[in-house]
């Protein structure tokens, strides 16, 4: 392990005002939960090809970053708050050497947005240092943190990514495939996990397939990552997805498979197909971009509506848009403009300008909008602030009627499987009806996607569908809700202090 300096970090700044994530805009979306990535890189320096594809997989998650690389001896780790390009400059790459690495993007959905939380997580093992990239959400976390604590393994952070860590260093097994077996067998929920130890980069998924993970290849170069786009930027290729229950194995020889788990019903997330996805990624052999211009289609084709413009909410919304102006014959135009400067950790100068929030990041074109009936079209309505503060803008910009589209079926239930909905009480559509929230939202009509037309957009079975936030159809059993939020594995003895506080090293 390297031995670099502690990070002045200038982002650390713990006694500044409350940091503000957009009040009602961030938490009125879903988000995305992490992204993870492996590389073996031959004779070529892994972390500058690591650091590239976190940069294809930053919309995954924006809260931290890290890479930790190997030569098949030592290992090399630095992780901080913030966006790749916040923790990572020249200099820290150079300072991670070695032809393997995992990397990780994060948005917390067990355990705080703290630096102790960061991956990739890196701990000692009988196989040598270990480091792992976990995306998903365990339900059965915090039991074995438990049986784990009382064999006396303490833990540095609140994550269910470190308990898989633990469990894995912890296991009674003679090589770490055979750790890593007795470990899926054991967890339980959504997981797609990325470990580097002992020159060796592996990647295992759960029985059901919820969220995705893939294998590419630039020839000598094997890649392992959340969504196939970060192969695009290494000038890779993909070549398969990893299988439910599969743990694969690269290394200088390529790949080698082993089935731990007897595959369960298939479930992929729709919503890496709706929203989370970037729309340059392929998943089961469906690019996102032509599949969400499909949902847009069916929308138009089940919602349809006599306006003068389409417009979508920039960016999630474009490719659905697209698809409904293409359907209904509604000319598709551009009228919102999203700022792309302003982060997450936008700070509130004053509370006062609190309700600006939205347009700090949305700002209307009047000169598209102003005496046009407009259809507004959007991927999802969580909690449905965001949703009404947009349609009174395009109101006051001159619009004379808004017509709302969402290219997805209400969300009615909690997400257990990485996405920041474990709480139904956040979810507008679990109580409210669809003409009680077309009201809420101030909109002239609302129109949902049906569950239905997702399906024959994906053009994947049902049964091989989760949509469970849907139609509480849960491919697993889940916990009693209150246990299976971010904080979980949290206790106010284990609750940290002070968030977003700089970077460190191992
Ligand atoms: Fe995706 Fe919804 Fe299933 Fe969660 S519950 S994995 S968001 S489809």
């Amino acid at each position: 392990m390297s031995a670099t300096r502690p990070t002045e970090d200038p982002r650390a700044r713990p006694s500044e005002p409350e940091i503000d994530t957009f009040s009602s805009v961030e938490a009125d979306v879903l988000h995305e939960e992490c992204g993870v990535l492996g590389i073996v890189s031959g004779d070529l320096p892994a972390a500058p090809m690591a650091h590239l594809g976190l940069y294809a997989l930053q919309h995954r998650g924006q809260e931290s970053a890290g890479i930790a690389t190997s030569d098949g001896v030592h290992m090399w780790h630095h992780r901080g708050m913030g966006l790749v390009s916040q923790v990572f400059d020249a200099d820290r790459i150079s300072q991670l050497p070695g032809s393997l690495a995992v990397g990780h993007v994060r948005y917390s959905t067990m355990g705080s947005a703290q630096l102790a939380n960061a991956q990739p997580i890196v701990i000692p093992s009988p196989w040598g240092m270990l480091a792992l990239a976990h995306n998903g959400n365990l339900i059965n976390a915090p039991q074995w943190r438990a049986a784990l604590e009382a064999e006396g393994v303490e833990f540095t952070g609140t994550t269910d990514s470190e308990v898989i860590a633990q469990m894995i260093a912890h296991a009674p097994a003679p090589s770490v495939e055979e750790a890593i077996a007795h470990t899926m067998r054991r967890i339980e929920g959504a997981y797609t996990i990325v470990v580097l130890v002992g020159g060796r980069v592996l990647g295992f998924r759960d029985a059901h397939a919820i969220r995705p993970l893939a294998i590419g290849t630039t020839g000598h170069t094997w890649m392992i990552a959340s969504e196939s786009c970060a192969f695009d930027h290494l000038g890779g290729v993909p070549v398969r997805e990893v299988d439910p229950g599969e743990l694969v194995i690269l290394d200088a020889n390529g790949l080698q498979s082993i089935q731990v788990l007897s595959p369960l019903r298939v479930a992929h997330c729709v919503f890496e197909y709706i929203y989370f996805a970037r729309p340059d990624t392929v998943l089961a052999d469906r690019n996102v971009h032509v599949t969400r211009r499909r949902l847009g289609r069916i929308l138009a084709r089940e919602h349809p509506v006599q306006a003068d413009v389409v417009i979508p909410v920039p960016d999630s919304g474009a490719s659905a848009a697209m698809g409904y102006a293409e359907a209904s014959g509604i000319p598709l135009e551009v009228g919102l403009i999203k700022n792309r400067y302003v982060g997450r950790t936008f700070i509130q100068p004053d509370p006062a300008l609190r309700d600006f929030g939205v347009r700090v990041k949305l700002n209307p074109l009047r000169d598209v909008l102003e005496g046009r009936r407009v259809v507004l079209v959007d991927d999802s309505i969580v909690r449905g602030t965001t949703s009404g503060k947009i349609v009174r803008m395009l109101r006051s910009s001159g619009a004379t009627e808004v017509h709302v589209r969402i290219s997805s079926p209400p969300i009615r239930y909690s997400c257990y499987y990485g996405i920041d909905t474990s709480s139904r009480g956040q979810l507008v559509a679990a109580t409210a009806s669809v003409e009680e929230i077309r009201e809420l939202i101030g909109a002239d009509s609302l129109g949902y996607l049906s569950q239905s037309g997702l399906v024959e957009a994906l053009q994947l079975a049902p049964d091989r569908l989760c949509m469970a936030c849907l139609d509480g159809a849960y491919p697993t059993t889940v916990p009693v809700e209150a246990l299976a939020g971010r904080h979980a594995l949290e206790t106010s003895r284990r609750r940290p202090e002070g968030a977003l506080t700089g970077a460190d090293d191992v």
